[in-house]
């Protein structure tokens, strides 16, 4: 019986590969994603956080909020002896968790911080949608300081600039302050009421507990009943105001383009203020390139005695990916040996299994066939492996101290000692 990879997870190859109709780059690719989000982030003078993949569940409950979908439905959880804990959804939560557990605020400001890595959810694997996903994020935390919100969201744009993505939406809103709320829900359900049939159950819920994921139905009969709706907008008090609108300044000073979105919300329970998404007209239903804002709730949610103002992202590697093809932006593919060895006859191969480990101590990338392969075979892979040269080494040459070294590209070939392989050939590497 042969294994494969459970539903909506995937390998990662040498070579990219198509799985249930999806393009899975390679992994120089990935790397790739990674080495450019690192440099961003970097440049930002933000600090990569890792945290473990299982988390606490009571984390993740209060963290992400038990009214979100994550939380009621998604949840990858794993037991262990009377524990139960979780594969983490997102990563926001666990950072928080981090900064708190180490104290990160006694190192002194405000905290940059970024992360790479996967997250676990159990929805419905479509495209663009896995259950094993990777993201790429910015937490920066300590700081109510819009500047902090427009430095979160500079920090998103130039990710994207960097990998020369043009077709991009910012969504951007204010959700004002969690004592903005009451006011607003009280409005909306009053709103509502009349039409409480109208309304789906999933709504009428939500109305109870989590009034501002109604915002964001997808159902048209619920949109229509939303154009007269009370406004969030209309409710937002004068701080959080003062706040949207030094972060407005600081983006139109920055030349970074957005639109303002009035139902945009978010399905995160701790988020207040700011919020924001990035689209693109390449993922279509499969959602948003990356979605953030101002999460001032959350410390106090998963345990802080004070509140801790902070602000981030998270984006999704796989739906970069779709938008980079969508874009046609062309990906890496994988990285070529130096040199590739072809060995003729006993001698021969054991002598260039020692030259093979001097090439490499010299910095070269080496490869040859294992096997006891033909001539013919070996040069049909030192071509395969797209290796700069090869050296050719048979029991004559062996007897003469010399190698054939032959170009691949321009297949001319000349001898070179033994001995002076190493010298010659990364002579010639840092020439090419
Ligand atoms: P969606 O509305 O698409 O379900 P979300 O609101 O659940 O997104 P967030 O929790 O804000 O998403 O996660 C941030 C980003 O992570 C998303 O914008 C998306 O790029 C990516 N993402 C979220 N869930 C998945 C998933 N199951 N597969 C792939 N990427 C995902
Ligand atoms: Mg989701």
């Amino acid at each position: 019986m042969a294994f494969q990879t459970i539903r909506g997870t995937f390998d990662v190859l040498p070579d990219a590969h198509s799985t249930g109709g999806a393009e899975i780059p390679g992994t120089a690719a990935w790397r790739w994603v990674e080495d450019v989000v690192r440099g961003v982030m970097e440049r930002f003078a933000f600090e990569e956080i890792r945290t473990p993949v299982l988390e606490p569940i009571d984390l993740v409950a209060r963290g992400v909020g038990g009214t979100t979908d994550i939380v009621q439905k998604e949840m990858f959880t794993v037991e262990r002896s009377r524990e139960t804990y979780v594969l983490r959804p997102e990563v926001t939560a666990p950072v928080m968790r981090a900064y708190l557990e180490h104290h990160l605020d006694q190192r002194g400001g405000a905290q940059r911080l970024f992360y790479v890595g996967p997250c676990f959810r159990a929805e419905r694997p479509q495209k663009g949608r896995y259950r094993q996903f990777h993201q790429f994020g910015t937490e920066l935390i300590g700081a109510d300081d819009p500047r902090a919100d427009a430095e979160v969201i500079a920090n998103l744009r130039a990710v994207y600039d960097a990998f020369g993505m043009t077709d991009t939406r910012l969504r951007l809103n204010t959700l004002g302050d969690a004592a903005d709320r009451p006011a607003f829900r009280d409005a909306l359900r009053e709103h509502f009421a009349p039409h409480a049939e109208a309304l789906s159950e999933t709504s009428r819920q939500r109305l109870e507990t989590n009034p501002l994921r109604i915002l964001d139905t997808k159902n048209p009969d619920e949109r229509a009943l939303l154009a007269d709706a009370p406004r969030l907008t209309d409710f937002v008090g004068d701080d959080a105001r003062a706040h949207y609108e030094s972060l407005k300044a600081l983006l139109d000073g920055m030349g970074v383009p957005y639109v303002e979105d009035p139902l945009l919300v978010r399905g995160l329970d701790y988020y207040t203020r700011t919020v924001f998404e990035l689209e693109s007209d390449a993922l279509g239903a499969q959602g948003a390139l990356a979605a953030g804002g101002r999460y001032d709730g959350l410390a106090q949610a998963v345990g802080s005695k004070t509140p801790v103002p902070a602000v981030g992202y998270a984006a999704g590697i796989e739906r970069l990916f779709l938008a980079l093809a969508d874009q046609g932006v062309a990906l890496p593919k994988p990285l070529h040996p130096d040199v590739f060895l072809v060995c003729l006859g006993d001698a021969a191969e054991a002598a260039g299994f020692g030259i093979a480990q001097t090439l490499r101590a010299a910095g070269l990338a080496v490869d040859f066939a294992l096997g006891g392969r033909s001539m013919k075979a070996q040069m049909k892979a030192a071509d395969r492996s797209q290796a700069a040269v090869a050296v050719l080494l048979g029991d004559d040459e062996l007897a003469a101290g010399v190698a054939q070294v032959r170009d691949l590209g321009a297949s001319e070939q000349r001898a070179v000692p033994i001995d002076q392989l190493a010298v010659e050939l990364t002579g010639e590497d840092s020439a090419a």
